[in-house]
């Protein structure tokens, strides 16, 4: 895959998918932008990528805050003059809690984060990407997004409101060249698994930690999702659960 000289801005890069994400595309050549509030850790991360050669820039950002996340668009496109790939990632799961214990204030926040951030996302990108005849956008999704887990309503109603943003961005825009599509990338061994984990609460919580993939594998994923190879799933979530979606982006078989 090229991915020479190619822009790609990914949100919630300052660990687990989108850190991985991240350093798999600065390993093929793009100039990356790591996004997260955590500015000292997506810091770091951009200078130990650079020090190998890599281009990558750290610009903090809260994705619930739309003016930081135009100016998150508007940094990478100001430097590069485009936008080739935008991967929003950022995403939250706790507080985990069944509804009659949850906090609304708490719940909220959740869909500021997981939902409106990926809006925030969509909306500036998508100008961007308009305006250059093309562009990719990779929204992460769960397999909460079609499915009910205790203790998950935050969860599992803004991952269901993201696959549908996804689908009514690609009805949109698809005629002007984007390509939007979501990826479910099953279990993932990275600290939300381990928040997940510590709730006990429902039965992912209970999976053996052998059962999650390895957030390399997500990067990879979101690498195959930018080809033409995947433009049936546009306007979908693709799962990497299945054996034919693993098959597809060269994944090992479990
Ligand atoms: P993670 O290790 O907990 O990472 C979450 C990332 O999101 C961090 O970089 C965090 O950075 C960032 N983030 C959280 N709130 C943010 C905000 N308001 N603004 C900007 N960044 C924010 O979790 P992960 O497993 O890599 O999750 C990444 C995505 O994959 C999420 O959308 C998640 O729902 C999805 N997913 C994960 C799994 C799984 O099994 N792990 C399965 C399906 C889908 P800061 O705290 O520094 O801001």
């Amino acid at each position: 895959m090229e991915f020479k000289n190619k822009v790609v801005v990914i949100t919630g890069a300052s660990r687990g998918i989108g850190e991985a994400t991240a350093r798999h595309f600065a390993s093929l050549g793009a100039h990356v932008f790591l996004a997260a509030r955590s500015a000292g850790r997506i810091g770091e991360i951009a200078t130990a990528l650079s020090s190998q050669g890599a281009s990558a820039h750290a610009i903090a950002c809260d994705v619930s805050d739309p003016a930081q996340v135009s100016r998150l668009v508007s940094t990478a496109t100001d430097k590069t003059g485009r936008l080739d790939l935008m991967v929003n990632n950022a995403g939250v799961i706790d507080p985990i809690a069944r509804l009659a214990d949850s906090d609304p204030l708490e719940w909220a926040r959740v869909v500021d984060i997981n939902l409106k951030g990926v809006y925030h996302g969509l909306r500036y990108a998508i100008p961007a990407m308009v305006a250059q005849g093309g562009g990719t956008i990779v929204n992460i999704s769960s397999g909460a997004a079609t499915s009910a887990l205790e203790g998950w309503s935050h969860y599992c109603a803004t991952k269901a409101a993201v696959l549908s943003l996804t689908r009514v961005a690609d009805r949109e825009y698809r005629g002007d060249g984007l390509r939007v599509i979501g990826l479910s990338p099953g279990t993932v061994a990275t600290r939300m698994q381990e928040q997940i984990r510590a709730s006990g609460i429902n039965p992912v919580s209970q999976l053996d930690w052998s059962a999650h993939i390895p957030a390399e594998w997500v990067a990879q994923a979101i690498a195959w999702l930018t080809t033409e190879e995947a433009d049936p799933h546009l306007g979908s979530d693709f799962s990497l659960k299945s054996s034919e979606g693993r098959r597809a982006v060269g994944l090992p078989q479990i």
